[in-house]
């Protein structure tokens, strides 16, 4: 295995990771001895940023509720939280008259956005989307937009699927910023331009991206932003969807309860209610404070690193991961939108021979390598990247070396970002080319349904 001379080698070129919890933990091995742990699997659930975590620990002695109390720490918390979603509101370069709502994850703002839109929309989504872009159109007239081959036909299908939308039916495209299986960067701009010609809008699955790149509402030109705390270093169970205020402040309310209600009369057989306008309006109950405060600390900690120099960074890690992988014959790196594509760090592989729980399994227990396996939440885009049938069974858990020429069904994803060390790449290119030319050191099993070492 060889990396290309002409790429960084230290942290002194690369520049130094963000500080981030867990950097000094080690694991053990199951031949002995123990590592500190690589964690590459940010693309589920990015470890926390020490500054954002000194931001909670100075905040939690002051924990109140939230627009539900007179006493003084109340007040704080209601303020802690409001100016949380301004500076949400700055971080996306959200349009004067947008809504920024806290939920709790990229799903639930992709529910909500479901749950709001007038009726009569039709929503238009790649078949290659995360499941949580996916699925939450059911009660909607959906079209599945084909998988493009590149950033160039993504743009063309969704301007074909538009070609026939009647202008004054509202219509929404939903599209991802960056994909949690390739990485790749979908051309959220272009796709933008040609929806809002055609009379629709666009919501952004921004999961992938946000941690990653500057996300600017205006300059994108989306109408919706969703995305999660936990895969931006914030992970205390806060998402956000921000944008066009009409359709949140038209709907019903996403939850019926406290805070979203401003008055509650006994009428009928029930009741008359007077809900809320603005985000009040799709956040009944108690607010989650910590979540809201941790996430905006985030953004903030990341504005003021930079992202150029996070982006700089990232880009030198990312060219080291794929030139040493390319450098595996042994391995294939997942693609759908062609080699040239930009990417994230998220990078998806498979290894000829191997099935990728058992992979992923040995790279854990013998390297101390926290990477993922299966098929992330996005099915058919795996199945079409593997070439496989949607028929074909999907389990993966056995250790056994693939036949000569049999497909696997899942593939192992590595991801990184701003606390991500070089050693942790090196490491992760180091232990797949030994594994792939001598074999796992070890014995493994299969242990409801997944890969586990025998012990
Ligand atoms: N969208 C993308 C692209 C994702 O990668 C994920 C999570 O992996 C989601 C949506 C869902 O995010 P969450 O699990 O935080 O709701």
């Amino acid at each position: 295995m060889s990396v290309q001379p002409s790429l960084p080698t230290t942290e002194v070129e690369l520049g130094d990771p963000l500080p981030v919890l867990g950097s000094d933990v080690t694991v053990p091995l199951v031949t002995g001895g123990e590592v500190p742990y690589a964690a590459l699997d940010y693309a589920a659930s990015s470890p926390v940023l020490a500054s954002v975590w000194n931001d909670v620990a100075s905040y939690v002695p002051y924990y109140g509720s939230v627009h539900r109390g007179a006493g003084y720490l109340s007040q704080l918390s209601t303020d802690l939280f409001e100016q949380s979603r301004e500076t949400v509101r700055e971080f996306l370069g959200c349009r004067a008259d947008d809504e920024v709502v806290f939920t709790r994850s990229t799903t639930d703002s992709l529910n909500m956005m479901a749950a709001v839109l007038p009726a009569g929309t039709k929503v238009y989504v790649f078949e290659t989307e995360h499941h949580a872009a996916l699925l939450p159109w059911r009660d909607t007239e959906l079209t599945l937009l084909r998988a493009p081959g590149t950033r160039h036909e993504a743009v063309e299908i969704v301007a074909e699927a538009l070609a026939g939308h009647d202008p004054e039916r509202p219509g929404l495209v939903c599209v991802t910023g960056a994909s949690n299986v390739t990485g790749e960067l979908w051309p959220v701009a272009e796709i933008t331009e040609v929806a809002h010609a055609a009379g629709a809008r666009v919501v952004l699955d921004a999961a992938q991206l946000v941690p990653h790149r500057p996300v600017d509402i205006g300059e994108l030109g989306v109408d919706y932003v969703a995305f999660s705390g936990h895969k931006m270093y914030a992970p205390f169970g806060t998402g956000v969807l921000a944008g066009r205020a009409d359709w949140l402040r038209e709907a019903e309310p996403y939850l019926a309860g406290g805070g979203a209600s401003r008055r509650v009369v006994r009428g009928g057989d029930g009741f008359c209610v007077e809900w809320q306008h603005g985000s009040a309006r799709h956040e009944a109950g108690s607010p989650n404070v910590v979540g809201a405060y941790a996430l905006a600390s985030a953004c903030r900690a990341l504005r003021s690193q930079g992202f150029a120099s996070l982006v700089a960074r990232e880009e030198a890690l990312l060219r080291r991961t794929l030139a040493g992988l390319a450098a595996i014959p042994q391995v294939k790196v997942l693609s759908l939108l062609g080699d040239c594509a930009p990417r994230v760090g998220v990078v998806s592989f498979v290894v000829e021979g191997w099935n990728s729980s058992h992979l992923a399994s040995a790279l854990s227990a013998e390297h101390g390598i926290g990477v993922r396996d299966g098929m992330f939440c996005a099915h058919p885009l795996v199945r079409a990247l593997l070439g496989n049938a949607p028929d074909q069974p999907d389990e993966c858990g056995a250790p056994e070396p693939l036949a000569p020429g049999e497909r696997p069904v899942n593939a192992v994803r590595a991801s990184f970002g701003a606390g991500t060390p070089v050693e942790h790449v090196d490491r992760l290119v180091a232990a797949v080319a030994r594994l792939a030319r001598d074999g796992a050191r070890w014995t493994y099993r299969t242990e409801a349904g997944r890969c586990v070492p025998v012990r």
